[in-house]
């Protein structure tokens, strides 16, 4: 037997089958009932959310012939009904008919008594769709219709149809349906159908859907066909390129924990399945704002994605104004997107930024120290104490002094040296899996190279943070030893803290009394040429940058 599609297989064939619109069901059996029956019905509302299948179990309704319940969808005309072989039952797609040719050949037929049944039903979908002649010629049947004609118009926009023709029907409006709704209908598929479904991905299929039932039983077909009987919300991601709830949360949980690196192996993991970074922005952007909703008025029933504990978990992981930076945060990055080639580089800076979103002033662009100012003084690398305990990262600490040491001790042909060595080994061939940490070090510049040390210059601060990470620290020192050939400490930096450190350099101007300083050779300099110094430290370009 041919597949059937699930949409088609399980589309309600009673009333009580239908979800979602308990008021337009009850007022139309109720009609039914009293036989006070309208000759035309105008069914507005999104598309999946039952209106043709409403108007066809209308159709059937009056025109079952059996005595019990109707309709019985055994009868010759409830089935014939159902396969749209029923000759009084006329289906009309206004979106691919909209010519008054097809209109005028209706109202030809209108004056024909049904042949079967009892009623003329005329089913006319997308009625918007019809161009306005034939509009008016609809018109001028619905104004005098003969008794045993009723006109179902269906429509996803109702604001597109004349008001002559809304003002001649009964509007019903047909809403969205609930996601818990749909998610329970989904199941009751699911077990009948013997596929096993994860909740999650259910509910993910139920989102997808967007209040649609028709959609979320296509969604769910197609699942099956790429996952078979084994439904996950990742396979779920898999094949429509988005992100679970459970994963989006899991975002925001990474972001206040400040672990950029599981963070970014999660974007690199979304990514691979083909994600939809503005799509994936705008769900990041309403779960923040369920989040300073409930904030607010703690109420579940104003929240959009989110169930009250996630967003009571959301509340109590973010302050609001951190929640509210989020969202100008993920408003900013999507602006960017429209004129970005790579939409997934300012994700992944938003995102990076949302983490620094409790320390203010907002992380830019590392303000070069002016030239006369006293350069102000950075800590470097030591993470900001906050009343979160920090779960996943600690920190190598290290001040000025023992950067200064290194500095001292460092001179620029070991840093040439060192470069070279890095650039022909490092990215060649990758000594260990770490594939994030040599993401993290390839971008960033060798400030300094002594015997024992080298300091790394990177982009921000979260980026020196996790190179700092003693974990991560311990690696990337193997990293780096694989391809020097000798062991050396690594130290990261941001472009910020070397300006400060060269200015921090001159400043002590080059005076090696005070920290220990290291090789004997480098100690004949003179102090007054600390300028020479740096020229040899950083190169003329470097120098040339503070300068400036
Ligand atoms: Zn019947």
């Amino acid at each position: 037997m041919a597949y059937k599609a699930l949409y088609r297989k399980y589309r309600p064939s009673t009333f009580d089958e239908v979800v979602g619109q308990k008021s337009v069901v009850t007022t139309l059996l109720n009609a039914v009932k009293t036989g006070k029956l309208a000759h035309a019905y105008l069914f507005c509302g999104p598309r999946g959310t039952g209106k043709t299948t409403v108007a066809k179990l209308l159709a059937k309704t009056i025109n079952c012939t059996s005595e019990g319940e109707r309709p019985c969808g055994r009868c010759a005309n409830c089935l014939e009904i159902q396969e749209s072989t029923f000759p009084d039952v006329i289906e009309l797609d206004a979106a691919s008919n909209n010519g008054v040719d097809e209109v005028r050949e209706i109202i030809e037929k209108v004056k024909y008594a049904p042949l079967n049944g009892k009623y003329k039903v005329y089913i006319i979908d997308e009625v918007h769709m019809m161009t306005s002649s034939a509009f008016n010629a609809l018109l001028k049947t619905l104004e005098e219709p003969p008794e045993y004609c009723i006109f179902i118009l269906a429509t996803t926009e109702p604001h597109k149809v004349l008001p002559t023709i809304i003002s001649r029907c009964q509007r019903f409006d047909f809403k969205k349906i609930d996601h818990q709704v749909i998610e329970g209908r989904l199941k009751e598929v699911c077990d009948r159908e013997g596929i096993r479904c994860e909740d999650e991905a259910i509910a993910l299929i139920a989102e997808l859907a967007d209040g649609g039932m028709r959609d979320s039983l296509s969604i769910l077909d197609q699942c099956i066909a790429y996952a078979q009987n084994d439904i996950t919300a990742e396979k779920v991601g898999e094949v429509y390129g988005v992100a679970s709830l459970s994963e989006k949360i899991e975002m925001f949980e990474l972001v206040r924990k400040k672990d950029a690196a599981r963070l970014v192996d999660k974007i690199n993991d979304i990514s691979s399945r083909g994600l939809d970074v503005q799509r994936l922005t705008m769900d990041l952007l309403n779960i923040a704002k369920d989040g300073v909703v409930y904030n607010y008025c703690h109420e579940e029933s104003a929240l959009s994605v989110l169930n009250g504990k996630q967003a009571k978990a959301l509340s109590v992981g973010f302050s609001n104004s951190q929640l509210l930076r989020f969202v100008e945060l993920l408003v900013e990055a999507q602006i960017k997107y429209r004129d970005a080639s790579n939409a997934l580089t300012y994700f992944e800076v938003c995102l990076l930024k949302m983490m620094n979103a409790d320390e203010e002033p907002v992380i830019r662009e590392a303000p070069r120290p002016a030239r006369e100012e006293p350069a102000r003084p950075i800590p470097v690398a030591v993470p900001k104490a906050t009343e979160e305990p920090r779960e996943t990262a600690e920190y190598v600490e290290y001040s000025d002094e023992k950067l200064y040491e290194i500095l001292i001790s460092a001179n620029k042909a070991i840093k040439e040296q060192d470069k070279a060595s890095i650039a022909g080994a490092l990215f060649a061939s990758l000594p260990f899996e770490e594939n994030r940490l040599v993401e993290l070090v390839k971008g960033a510049d060798i400030m300094a190279s002594s015997p024992g040390n080298i300091i790394l210059v990177v982009e921000d601060r979260l980026k020196a943070n996790t190179i700092n990470e003693k974990k991560n620290k311990k690696k990337a020192e193997e990293l780096f030893s694989s391809c020097l050939g000798k062991g050396k400490d690594l130290y990261a930096i941001t472009g910020e803290q070397q300006s400060y450190m060269i200015d921090y350099f001159k400043a002590h101007k080059y005076q090696p009394a005070k920290p220990a300083p290291a090789p004997a050779a480098e100690k004949k300099e003179e102090p007054s040429e600390s300028d020479e110094k740096l020229i040899n430290l950083f190169g003329k370009d470097g120098y040339d940058v503070v300068e400036e």
